[in-house]
């Protein structure tokens, strides 16, 4: 029986096959791993480690039940992403894993498992010589430090022993640090890329062909500009998968694209190299002192140039929102109202979410607004005539959970860079 087993779910699903492939190039036998999403295979398993991955908003399911049962069968629990970075200590103290992996995970757990085999599955001082993990060494909260991975492009995406494919994340880190977002502050600020041709060979594995990245126009940049060229280069280099009969979608599903990004140059791109005839971007807001006060750096103005653009050249923009942002007065949010049925009127769809303070982000300790009567009609309207999707319904309630967890828990968070300055 497997010593190890992998938890997975649909919402961990694509950062385990990475860190699957990660594992395997440095030389960790995957057959010594149960990977299920079955969670009942993994109690029956009785496995001395299980890995777990999770946001935030996972720790009210079914994941305290889960460790529970696990616990009782004396298994030992290694929890890694975004909950696990941000709030380490909670993760331990309260949700009650052994170890938390904090940053980039490629090397962490390699390390980790190999360290853990050959130590007997226990909690020793060696764990602490493995950069990026936190636990508890005889009762004292140890932390080795914020793992990175500045070239995560050393590990494959995918593995080779195991039939799992997932869409390739071919952009890492974010420049614009937005004050509501995790990537930049986990991830860090300069993005860094998957080379082309590695892009294409693993692309062979996919029927359409998906991508993760913060900013899918901003492939081969540091970030913040457009490099039209090195986007050309990769949308060209995988033509000849596309002849194969493979779709590729680009700058939508399960990425999205820069409001300011949109242009003429790049939505030819799409139209000569794409099969996607929908795009997906950020606006947040209708009102420009919300943009500055959440550092979007793009004004109302890009959003509607952007929604121009697409309509121009046969795109539908799928346009997302957040209500209820902190000191966001009944005035911000009928420029948002505005904004969206402008959107709609040109024939846009829009998405719309409650903001919901996330840990470590400098807008952590921040209080989500109330939603003015006027906005809570609109979304009402809007959602009965199903032109606004979105679930901000739920993340009204979610966002209270989190200010609770964040009030009682509040971690200073590690990130990418160092500490972070927080806002509120
Ligand atoms: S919301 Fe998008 S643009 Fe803003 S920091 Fe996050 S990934 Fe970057």
């Amino acid at each position: 029986m497997p010593e190890i087993a992998v938890r997975m779910t649909k919402r961990n699903h694509n950062a385990f096959v990475h860190l699957l492939g990660a594992l395997e190039s440095q030389g960790f036998d995957l057959s010594e791993l149960l990977i299920t999403k079955d969670f009942k295979e993994i109690l029956r398993a009785r496995p001395k480690v299980v890995l777990y991955s999770f946001f935030t908003e996972e720790i009210w399911g079914n994941l305290p039940r889960e460790v529970q049962l696990l616990k009782e069968r004396g298994a030992l629990l290694v929890a890694g992403g975004y909950h696990a970075i941000a709030m380490p200590k909670h993760t331990l103290n309260q949700l009650g894993f052994d170890i938390a992996v904090v940053g980039e995970g490629e090397e962490v757990l390699y390390n980790l498992l190999t360290t853990l085999k050959r130590t007997g599955y226990r909690i020793t001082p060696e764990l602490a010589k493995i950069r990026g993990l936190a636990f508890r060494l005889n009762g004292e909260f140890t932390f080795t430090g914020f793992a990175k991975v500045e070239d995560f492009w050393r590990f494959p995406p995918y593995p080779e022993s195991v039939r799992l494919i997932s869409p390739i994340e071919i952009s890492r880190g974010c420049p614009f640090r937005c004050y509501y977002c995790q990537t930049p502050y986990i991830k860090g600020f300069r993005m860094r890329h998957r080379p082309i041709d590695q892009i294409v060979h693993y692309s062979r594995r996919m029927k359409d062909m998906r991508y993760i990245t913060p900013n899918a126009f901003a492939y081969g940049s540091p970030g913040a500009i457009l490099k039209l060229n090195k986007l050309e280069a990769l949308l060209r280099a995988l033509q000849p998968l596309r002849k194969e009969g493979r779709r590729l979608f680009y700058g939508t599903f399960p990425s999205e694209v820069r409001p300011e990004f949109v242009l003429p140059e790049t939505l030819e791109l799409l139209i000569d190299y794409a099969d996607n005839r929908r795009l997906a971007i950020g606006a947040q807001s209708g009102d420009d002192a919300m943009l500055k006060a959440m550092h979007r750096l793009h004004r109302v103005e890009h959003v509607k140039r952007a929604v121009e653009y697409m309509v121009e050249y046969g795109f539908e923009p799928v346009v997302d929102f957040i209500v209820g942002l902190p000191n966001e007065t009944a005035e911000s949010q009928r420029k948002s109202i505005e904004l969206m049925e402008w959107i709609m009127r040109k024939g846009g769809k829009v998405r719309a979410h409650y903001f919901m303070p996330l840990p470590g982000t400098p807008w952590a300790r921040c209080k989500p607004s109330p939603l003015s009567e006027e906005m809570k009609r609109f979304l009402g309207r809007m959602a009965a005539r199903g032109k606004i999707e979105g679930s901000w319904g739920i993340q009204i309630e979610l966002s209270k959970r989190l200010q609770k967890l964040i009030e009682e828990f509040y971690e200073e968070p590690m990130s990418y860079h160092g500490s972070i300055n927080p806002v509120c």
